[in-house]
Parts: structure tokens; sequence; C-alpha cells
């Protein structure tokens, strides 16, 4: 089965969360949520689907897609996830360490896994081993907010609305202590701080937020791979760490893991190198002995590749889910919370139906 066309389409869709929205890309402040959906086709009509770390790397991923990966996947046989991407990971190795050629990877190794699914009739969970759920828990991955204030009200609505896990995208120890007074103490809390400090700010902080009962803080320090600083921000902020989706590739894992540096990790779908790679970390970190919980704020087909994986996972765990209401759903009810749980699609490949032209309709590149 030969590969005819690899496609990328980045949807730019509207989207509410109950505050202000902060930016999520490059330039202006965007009033969207993206996401770089891959389509890859085939010339038995067998098509697949995965999806790409967009945001602010759109302007080099979408390149990545369509003017590296494309040619070269172009006539290769579609069933031969090993062979292709590895042939494509030592040909483009000069670029293909971390960042948005990995991206592009990423996307279509995961498209094939859709395809590969399709063609033996198994939904992906299956294909790597999973005993089958019907449906995993969410946490929800709340945008960044502006004050206190809102921290707690949409902390607090989105427990009311069934989740029993929160994070919440923040930096300071008087949001994380607002959002805690609102949600109580029988739900699980997470802090993001998307690399907000050098090490001794982040001990500081850490010990500031320590009253109130973090499951993790996840990105506490940049660079974000600096081990060290981790592995002692560990020793001295009485906090569990977690990091993983700003790694390069799955060796940085490796290197983090033997470095003490986190308690979680958190590979990425839509940058690691798709659900070959991670489904390798999930099975690394776990005989490293480090909690795995990937790295999904997405409402495209990234975060169905992340619920197959989290489905097949021997542990239980929750899955990361952006806490938003799409204005225009291509996905439909897939991407969709029930009670605090994501429903694990029983279907073959990832198990999706695509409303093409929706998702044509929302197009931006
Ligand atoms: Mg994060």
């Amino acid at each position: 089965m030969k590969i005819t066309r690899v496609e990328p389409i980045l949807a730019r869709l509207p989207y509410e969360h109950g505050a202000p929205k902060p930016a999520l890309g490059m330039g202006p402040q965007r009033a969207t949520m993206d996401a770089l959906f891959v389509k890859v086709e085939t010339d038995e009509g067998v098509t697949g689907w995965g999806e790409a770390f967009g945001f602010a790397t759109v302007p080099v991923t979408v390149p990545a897609i369509r003017d590296v990966i494309a040619p070269l996947a172009f006539g290769r046989d579609a069933l031969d996830i090993a062979g292709l991407t590895g042939d494509l990971k030592r040909r483009l190795q000069n670029m293909m360490h971390g960042g948005p050629a990995r991206f592009a990877l990423s996307a279509l190794d995961t498209a094939l896994w859709d395809i590969a699914g399709k063609v033996q009739g198994k939904p992906v969970w299956g294909l790597l081993g999973g005993k089958g759920r019907e449906r995993v828990p969410a946490y929800a991955s709340l945008l960044r907010l502006p004050t206190p204030d809102t921290c707690a009200e949409i902390a607090a609505t989105a427990v009311a609305r069934g989740y029993r896990h929160v994070k919440l995208h923040q930096k300071t120890a008087d949001m994380v202590a607002a959002a805690r007074a609102a949600i109580g103490p029988d739900i699980s809390l997470m802090v993001d701080t998307n690399c907000a400090w050098g090490l001794r700010e982040a001990i500081t902080n850490a010990r500031a937020m320590r009253p109130f009962d973090l499951t993790w803080l996840e990105e506490p320090i940049t660079p974000p791979d600096d081990y060290d600083a981790l592995a002692l921000l560990r020793r001295e902020g009485g906090v569990p760490i977690a990091i993983g989706e700003n790694l390069g590739n799955p060796n940085d894992a490796k290197w983090m893991a033997r470095a003490h540096a986190a308690d979680y990790v958190q590979p990425s779908v839509v940058k690691h190198g798709g659900i070959s790679d991670v489904w390798k970390m999930v099975n690394e970190a776990r005989s490293a002995g480090i909690r795995c919980v990937p790295h999904s704020p997405f409402v495209g087909p990234g975060l169905i590749a992340t619920i197959h994986i989290v489905a097949a996972m021997e542990e239980d765990i929750f899955c990361e889910h952006r806490y938003c209401d799409l204005g225009a759903n291509p996905l439909g009810d897939a991407v969709l919370q029930r009670d605090g749980f994501l429903a694990v699609p029983q279907g073959p490949g990832l198990g999706i139906e695509v409303d093409e032209a929706l998702l044509e309709r929302y197009r931006a590149g």
C-alpha cells in the first residue's frame, strides 16, 4: 500500500474558556484554538490522520510537513511504519533531533498507525496490546488565567462539569491558593509554569506552593532540559516535578531519568515521534520507575492518539484534556469529556470520523 499524499491542514477553531484568551501562537493575541491536522492518503483508498505540534511553531512545522516529510514519504509503503520512520530519522538526522521536523514526522507516524488499524480492523489501543477500556479519566488543563478570582471560578466550574483533576498554567502561589480553596482538598491539582524560572526562583516558588498539595509542578525551569537544576529542585523544593513535552526526543527522557530530574515524564505524541516513540517512552519510563503522563492539550487527532496510548497502558493514569468549549469541532464527540472521562474509540485505527467540510471551513494553511 503506497503513500500518495501527505497534507498538512491547519485548523483555527473558535473557542471560549470563560475568561480572557491568552496568546497561544505567534504574533498578536490569538482568538482561536489551533489544530495542525495531517492527512495521509494511499493508493488503496485508506486514509490516515495525524497531528503535529503547531501553535508558535506553525511557520516552520507546516513547511516541514509539506516540503520535507511529504516528498520523502511519497511512494513508500504505508504499512512499514518502523522502516519508513527509521529511514526518515536517519536521512534527516540534522533536523530530526527535536523540533518542527520531528513534529512533522510525529504526525506521519500517527497517521500510519491509523492506517494500520484500519487495515487490520483493530483500534490503535489493541495494536499496542491494551486490554481494552471503555473510557479514561481526563484532567482539565486550564488555559492561563489573569487573576486569582478567575482561577478560582474556572477551576470550580471545571469540577462542576465532572473533572476530578485540574491543572493550572500559572506562576504564583496566590493563584494556586485560590484554585485549591475553590476546588477543595479531594481534587488533584497540578501547576504548569511552561519553563518560567531559574533554579533559585523555582525553589522559592515551589516552597511557596507546597502547602497546596500539588500532584506535580510542571516545567518549572528554563531551559527545560537542565537536569542538574531539576534534580536539585526536586530535593529542595518539596514538590513532585513533571517534565517532558519540551525534551528533544526519547533519548532525552532516558537522560532525564538517569539524572533523577523528575517524578513524572510527559512524552508528546505530536512532538516526539508519534505513537511509536511515545509508546517506547511509556515502556522506558516504567523500566526507570518514573510515572508517565503523556502531554495532550490538543483538540485534534493528537488527543485521540493519546487516549489510545493511555487506554493501552498498564498503569491507571489520566489524560490531559484542554479545558475549553469549541465553537467548531471537526472530531465531534470524540474530543469531548463526559463526567470527567474521555471515551476510548473502539473502531479501527484511531476510530474517528473527521468532518472534512468543517475542517476546510476553518482551514488557515
Ligand atoms: Mg505543559
